[in-house]
């Protein structure tokens, strides 16, 4: 398999895609974790970890590098990652 790096929102260290958790902004305007391939739209990344997972909501890094402004999903989509690893 090709090994796409991508820099993750939390350490902003570049990792292999493969090893990290995708968040896309769909075209319907809502935020999915790892959508299928068919799913398209603006996406960031961040390490399976809870430091960077952490950090991502610390620094508000969904909507800063997403250029995303709804709240509640954003709050949503914070809940299920952080529900992904044991704190
Ligand atoms: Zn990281």
């Amino acid at each position: 398999m090709q090994k796409i790096n991508r820099k993750c929102q939390g350490c902003f260290k570049v990792q292999n895609r493969e090893l990290m958790i995708k968040i896309t902004k769909l075209n319907n305007g809502l935020l999915k974790i790892n959508p299928s391939s068919k799913e398209l739209g603006r996406s960031i990344y961040v390490c399976k970890n809870i430091e960077c997972i952490k950090n991502l909501i610390k620094k508000k890094r969904i909507k800063s590098a997403l250029k995303y402004t709804n709240a509640n999903e954003i709050i949503k989509i914070e809940e299920e990652l952080k529900k992904m690893l044991p704190c």
